[in-house]
């Protein structure tokens, strides 16, 4: 199997978060030597938090310049490692910062970049990616010629490298190991990162790593048997379940859009919500779809959920056209506030 190095970039407290070790399960799962390049403001920590995963050599390119995430300075950064490493095959997590910046060290490099992949394996010793296309109707496995290859692993889709079961050094991790440094000038750039906007922890509604997605429709939304909109008590059913079953918060498009046409709205929902054909694709172990019609452009969004019940009053609507395991013919908002009770 051909050498693999694994890129990876440090969190705001030097560690590497979880998409990093992800991508770390993966590399070592191919067999070639590996070379560990982390970019960040510290790196050392994160040297020790991975010492005992089997790497052949780490490098870094540590300081001030390369703690923010910025194009100019990531991709700089990342090319010199892919340099000092030479490796065929460079891997990395599929992190916001890491796809803005590897396609375009992999055109630097005169190498090949796939984003989104799913797995990065080696058969008869050629590495070959899965990836969906198509909004997740087509798997394909693709493997090519052109090296370096790049190749950016989605988050969620294999189980993170653990130092469980490793012999303890400081910290419950074997000693440090040595970090290569690899100089690199930071780069004139035009972009300063002043901070971060993040909503409160209460008010944040999408958590990738919930086991439960709850998905909202337009239904919420419409006139009900009494003749009545009940947007607010809606709001407080969905908050209400997301609280205690600590779940995430998907919507359909009807009903993030809504917003922008001056109709009972749901505050909670904004369009980062959106799941389906012109949303996301989240990866939870079950998901609950409530007063949604279940359309083809909104399910294709559920292909990664692996539970799928949904709540609709209309026995016909798309969820019972196999696009569920379980539909409860029903009123949502009853069915919740029974739910909701459940949980205490
Ligand atoms: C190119 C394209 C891309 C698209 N991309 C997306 C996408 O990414 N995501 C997406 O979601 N859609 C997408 N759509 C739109 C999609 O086709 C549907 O229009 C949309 O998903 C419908 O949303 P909905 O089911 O919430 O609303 P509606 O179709 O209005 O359905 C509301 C449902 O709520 C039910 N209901 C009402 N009250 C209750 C109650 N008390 N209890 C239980 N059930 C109740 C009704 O029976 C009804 O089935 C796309 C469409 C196109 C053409």
């Amino acid at each position: 199997m051909e050498n693999v190095l694994l890129l990876a970039h440090t969190e705001a407290d030097g560690s590497l978060a979880k998409a990093g070790l992800e991508a770390l399960a993966t590399a070592l799962g191919l067999g070639g030597a590996l070379t560990v390049g982390l970019v960040g403001a510290a790196t050392q920590a994160a040297a020790g938090q991975i010492a005992g995963c089997g790497a052949a050599r780490f490098l870094a390119v540590t300081g001030d310049a390369f703690g923010q995430p910025r194009y100019t300075t990531d991709a700089a950064a990342a090319e010199a490692l892919c340099r000092a490493a030479d490796c065929p095959i460079v891997l990395a997590a599929g992190t916001s910062r890491w796809a803005r910046a590897l396609p375009g060290v992999a055109y630097r490099l005169s190498g090949r970049v796939d984003t989104h992949a799913t797995s990065l394996t080696s058969a008869n010793g050629a590495p070959a990616v899965t990836r969906w296309f198509y909004r997740q109707r087509m798997e394909a496995v693709l493997s090519r010629t052109q090296r370096p290859w790049v190749v950016l692993l989605d988050p969620g889709c294999v189980a993170p490298w653990s130092s469980a079961g490793l012999a303890g050094g400081p910290r419950g991790y074997p000693a440090c190991p040595t970090v290569e440094a690899v100089s690199v000038e930071p780069p004139a750039t035009r972009t300063t990162v002043t901070g971060y906007q993040a909503p409160k922890a209460d008010e944040q509604t999408i958590r990738p790593d919930a086991k439960v997605l709850l998905v909202a429709g337009a239904g919420w939304t419409k006139k009900q048997a009494d003749g009545a909109v009940h947007a607010a008590e809606a709001e407080q059913l969905i908050l209400g379940f997301l609280r205690k079953a600590q779940a995430s918060l998907g919507g359909s498009k009807s009903v993030v859009d809504l917003t922008g046409e001056g109709e009972a709205v749901l505050h909670c929902m904004t369009h980062m919500n959106q799941v389906g054909q012109t949303g996301s694709t989240p990866r939870h172990a079950k998901g609950l779809s409530t007063c949604c019609h279940g359309e083809e452009p909104h399910v294709v969004g559920w292909r990664f959920v692996n539970q799928r019940r949904a709540i609709n009053l209309d026995a016909g609507c798309g969820w019972a056209r196999g696009k569920a395991d379980v539909l409860y013919v029903a009123d949502a908002f009853e069915v919740m506030r029974h739910v909701n009770a459940l949980l205490g």
